[in-house]
């Protein structure tokens, strides 16, 4: 374990992308926390620790916090001076249209319920981060700017691997993160990550199917067993066709993404 518990101290807390102001995260347990609990803690937090690009996950309460940089384990022609905006042009069917910003390093602080549940009120997800990838990259929603501007034009500027940095350095994918699903140790069907509310994401194939917004509620999931949670659980699917990843807001309470 890391024993530096990095606070930055200095940094006045810039509001994140677009948060709209969650307030007030209750501290209601007296936390008798840690230290006779360090195996419970940990198989607790075991699901959460498939976030390999995460820098640091504990438990907080009822939270789990998850810490990351945002910049993808992979290639992009949005690292400065990569070399990669040639093998995308040979590889990629589409025509390129790149944006003019470049992956910027973002410390980022998530907090999701450890037991997410259904919410009464299904909130809308906001733009900016909504979510986190396997490698600590950032799930964008199914828009690309205020008054649900739809992705059309921005798709093509989506690197090899479907992100792409927003104007201050934010590298997020809106749609399927095929550097993870084509890693034979997550595939098409496995676990991608986890949106704000706590519930996972899972990939476009479920029984060797694709899954299609037909088989997905208006929140773009549904419920059974899956290989990480053999109890069942509420989870996102990621499929070819808009919204992608979620449809018509959280399916639970979510919590904060501050940066
Ligand atoms: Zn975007
Ligand atoms: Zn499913």
């Amino acid at each position: 374990m890391d024993p530096t518990s990095q606070t930055d101290t200095d940094s006045e807390e810039e509001a994140s992308d677009a948060d709209d102001s969650e307030t007030e995260e209750e501290t209601d347990s007296d936390t008798d926390e840690d230290t006779d609990s360090e195996i419970d803690t940990d198989d607790e937090l075991a699901v959460y620790r498939k976030i390999y690009g995460a820098t640091d996950i504990y438990k907080d309460g009822d939270y789990v916090v998850i810490e990351m940089e945002g910049i993808p384990d992979h290639g992009s022609p949005y690292y400065d001076g990569s070399e990669w905006q040639d093998r995308y042009e040979e590889n990629d069917e589409r025509s390129f249209n790149q944006n003019p910003n470049v992956i910027q390093s973002v410390d980022r602080t998530v907090r999701i319920p450890l037991y997410p549940t259904e919410a009464t009120d299904h909130q809308a997800t906001a733009l900016g981060t909504m979510g986190v990838a396997l490698n600590g990259v950032a799930f964008f929603n199914q828009y690309a700017g205020p008054n649900n501007q739809p992705l059309t034009n921005e798709i093509y500027s989506f690197d090899q691997y479907n992100g792409h940095p927003q104007s201050s350095g934010v590298y997020h994918y809106h749609l399927e993160p095929n550097y993870l699903t084509e890693q034979e140790s997550i595939g098409q069907d496995g676990l991608l990550g986890f949106l704000l509310d706590g519930f996972p994401v899972y990939g476009p194939m479920e029984n060797n199917v694709a899954v299609t917004n037909d088989d997905l509620d208006d929140y773009h999931g549904h419920s059974h067993e899956t290989e990480d949670y053999p109890d069942g659980i509420y989870h996102y699917h990621i499929t070819a066709e808009d919204p992608y990843i979620n449809g018509n807001g959280y399916y639970g309470t979510p919590g904060t993404s501050t940066q």
